[in-house]
């Protein structure tokens, strides 16, 4: 099948209610166009230089998510233009995030990314400092970043029940801060989800599936 095949097949098999995020690491312009072209606005990326110059070459109604680990010193590169940063982990990060996009003049969205799997190379933050961040003044006092949300990744392994008990786990902590509203915190975006379990994933909760092998092939 085709990249527009892929992605009309999938958009069509998710619930209104879930926001599908095309992952295009790695794939040439010329995949992003077919996409775009079969109505994809919405496109994740994991390399900040890569993601710029995607944007760059590309029609400028695209919303660029970064999708994966953000080193602080790149951050500027991408404050102009990012829709919507998924893997903060941080407190140095979203002080970095705030300064660029202030000098930007801009209000940026960020996810804060949870730690869910068994595995110790993923990133995230734990429950409790979680709870720190939110709790600091220095975030408290941030004008130009919005924390819109929480996203992590399931260990990879095809153990189906583990994997359910990760996203679980996750959906429980995003309900128990659904109370917890300001101007800079609001959580309305569950992003849980690719290729090998995004089904699962929504049924799980999830509003947000990153989905990049299933649209575009194998990378
Ligand atoms: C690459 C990547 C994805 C997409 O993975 P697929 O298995 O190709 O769907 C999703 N989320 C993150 C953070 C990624 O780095």
């Amino acid at each position: 099948m085709s990249i527009a095949q892929n992605l009309l097949k999938i958009k069509s098999s998710l619930p209104s209610t879930v926001t599908l995020v095309a992952v295009s690491k790695t794939k040439p312009v010329v995949d992003l166009m077919e996409a775009y072209d079969a109505g994809q606005r919405i496109f994740g990326e994991n390399k900040i230089q890569e993601m710029a110059e995607k944007w760059e070459a590309m029609p400028k109604d695209i919303e660029w998510h970064m999708i994966g680990h953000v080193q602080t010193n790149k951050v500027k590169f991408m404050t102009p233009f990012v829709s919507l940063i998924h893997g903060v982990d941080s407190l140095k990060l979203l002080e970095e995030i705030d300064k660029q996009a202030k000098k930007n003049n801009r209000i940026i969205d960020c996810l804060l990314q949870i730690y869910i799997a068994e595995e110790e190379s993923k990133f995230g933050l734990d429950e409790e400092e979680l709870n720190e961040i939110l709790a600091s003044a220095t975030f408290q006092e941030m004008k130009n970043i919005r924390i819109v949300g929480l996203m992590g990744m399931a260990t990879f392994t095809d153990n189906q029940t583990q994997i359910k008990k990760e996203f679980t786990h996750l959906k429980s902590i995003f309900d128990s801060y659904q109370n917890l509203k300001s101007e800079i915190c609001n959580l309305k975006s569950l992003s849980m989800g690719m290729s090998g379990d995004y089904q699962l994933a929504i049924e799980c909760g999830s509003t947000m599936v990153r989905i990049g092998s299933s649209i575009f092939g194998n990378r």
